[in-house]
């Protein structure tokens, strides 16, 4: 039996209107993320990958197309709290404290005290802060900035995780490292994820299914099914297997590329 759908998308349009005229950031993108999936998106810049997380997030209203979060409208999923949302910086308020940081969206949707202080608890040892509650995002390496920025997505405990680019800013190592951490991360939760990234080793690594796009219009030119093993450790990417995914990844990618500019 197949996993229920947690995002679907048929048709989707977004047109920005801009003074410049009409910018077709999204164009007739089909697309079916099922539970528990690791689905990147990956793609030049200005691809449309920002804007279909912000249509997942209801931060940006579709044009025409259908779009499905968790079977409802994604207005609907939204007011359930269907997702939590990890941006590209990781946008901590520098006076406070890192369980401070993590409590802000709690406190504005009215959660208890001590249900919030279980959630910071839960989310912090999930990507191994525990010990860093009372730090200044300041004290912190940008990873570790990071991953508290993750912490705080994590707190609502949704099933739907939507990320983007989080990891862009980080130098190689930290990244490996985090990418390693986040699919642990993943396959304890049992999350759904929605992952946007510029890099094509990152993308192969972490996925169960790679979203090609390309951009003007934005659209989808390939969805690989990723026939990785579940367990990868870092030298999966060396074995020819991650190569020939790679190999397709990066020929999608060039297929949908105008060198026109
Ligand atoms: P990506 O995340 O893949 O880099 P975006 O989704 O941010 O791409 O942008 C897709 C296209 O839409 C780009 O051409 C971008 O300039 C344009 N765009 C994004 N947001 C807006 C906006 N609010 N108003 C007008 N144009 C926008
Ligand atoms: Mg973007």
């Amino acid at each position: 039996m197949q996993a229920a759908s947690v995002v679907s998308a048929k048709d989707l349009c977004l047109t920005y209107h801009t003074n410049d005229g009409p910018v077709h950031a999204l164009s007739n993108v089909d697309l079916d993320v099922r539970k528990g999936d690791f689905v990147s998106f990956i793609g030049p810049s200005g691809c449309g990958k920002t804007t279909f997380l912000r249509v997942i997030a209801d931060l940006e209203r579709k044009t025409s197309g259908e779009i499905t979060v968790n079977g409802m409208t994604p207005e609907e999923a939204r007011k359930a709290r269907a997702y939590g949302y990890v941006f590209q910086a990781p946008a901590l308020y520098p006076w406070r404290t890192i369980d401070k940081n993590i409590a802000l969206p709690l406190e504005i949707m009215g959660y208890a005290a001590d249900d919030q202080k279980r959630r910071i608890a839960e989310a912090l040892d999930l990507v191994n802060l525990s010990g860093f509650e009372k730090k200044f995002p300041w004290q912190l390496s940008g990873g570790m900035q990071q991953r508290a920025s993750i912490a705080r997505a994590l707190a609502f405990d949704a099933d739907l995780l939507l990320m983007d680019e989080p990891f862009g800013a980080l130098d190689e190592i930290v990244r490996d490292h985090l990418n390693e951490e986040l699919l642990k991360l993943w396959a304890r939760t049992n999350k759904t994820i929605c992952f946007v990234t510029h890099s094509i080793p990152e993308a192969v690594y972490l996925s169960t299914k790679i979203i090609v796009m390309s951009p003007r219009p934005g659209r989808v030119t390939d969805i690989i099914d990723s026939t990785l093993p579940a367990e990868r450790p870092l030298g999966i990417r060396e074995t020819p297997e991650f190569l020939a995914i790679a190999h397709r990844v990066r020929e999608g990618l060039r297929a949908g590329h105008s060198y026109e500019e």
